[in-house]
């Protein structure tokens, strides 16, 4: 597991490509430009790492797109010691960029074999979320909320009213919506009964899956 100039070099240019493409927050380019996301990949495909593309892990799911994660992130607006629930931990490299902007991270990933495996990886890489949680997504997380950010990395068909309830109010929720492509949507909880809603453009994720295996 080494990180090398040249890895570090290549998340520089990464860091550019993800600019270019509309991302400014200072934080979320720093947690970039710093995570080894060739770390959170197969090794044999090192090569993919930094570009700006999703790439298969395990379990026949994705590492999400580096602009796909700065993007999201970038409208979570996350401040320190905030608590964030994300869902679909997959290899962990979103909740890297969480933990790196100071937030108390809380994560679901309703595949095994990927949440006992990015489970280890983080610690051993030095990233220590809160909380990471095998279960459904759909459901949230009840008995951790409320939350003051969400964030859903894979495509949710609707939106689940558990992860809308679990929202501190002034809180936000990032998710995309639809079946393919998705609409990147961002909701805003004004009061208890009222949130405003916001639409992002086209992204594709894989399917927030109903069952679990
Ligand atoms: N944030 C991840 C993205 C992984 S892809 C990363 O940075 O690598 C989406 C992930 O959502 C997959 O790992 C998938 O198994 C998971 N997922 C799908 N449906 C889910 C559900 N209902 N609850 C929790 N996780 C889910």
């Amino acid at each position: 597991m080494k990180d090398t100039f040249r890895h570090q070099g290549k998340r520089k240019q990464l860091v550019e490509i993800v600019k270019a493409k509309g991302v400014s927050d200072e934080g979320v380019l720093a947690a970039i430009a710093k995570i080894p996301r060739h770390l959170f990949m197969d090794s044999s495909f090192e090569d993919h790492a930094y570009q700006d593309k999703a790439f298969p892990i395990a379990a026949e799911q994705t590492i999400s797109q580096p602009f796909t994660v700065a993007f999201q992130s970038e409208l979570l607006q996350v401040q320190p010691g905030e608590k964030i629930l994300e869902i679909g931990t997959g290899s962990g490299y979103q909740t890297a960029v969480l933990c790196e902007l100071g937030a108390k991270v809380y994560s679901i990933e309703r595949q095994q074999e990927l949440y006992v495996k990015t489970k280890r990886f983080l610690t051993q890489i030095g990233y220590r979320p809160k909380y990471l949680n095998f279960g459904d997504g759909y459901k949230g997380l009840p008995t951790y909320a409320p939350f003051d950010k969400i964030i859903v990395t894979a495509g949710a068909p609707f939106v689940p009213n558990p992860l809308l309830a679990q929202l501190k109010v002034g809180g936000r929720l990032v998710i995309p919506v639809g079946d393919d492509p998705q609409i990147m949507t961002l909701f805003i909880r004004k009061s208890a009964k009222e949130f405003e809603k916001k639409e992002f453009g086209e992204f594709r994720f894989v399917p927030m899956l109903e069952d679990k295996n």
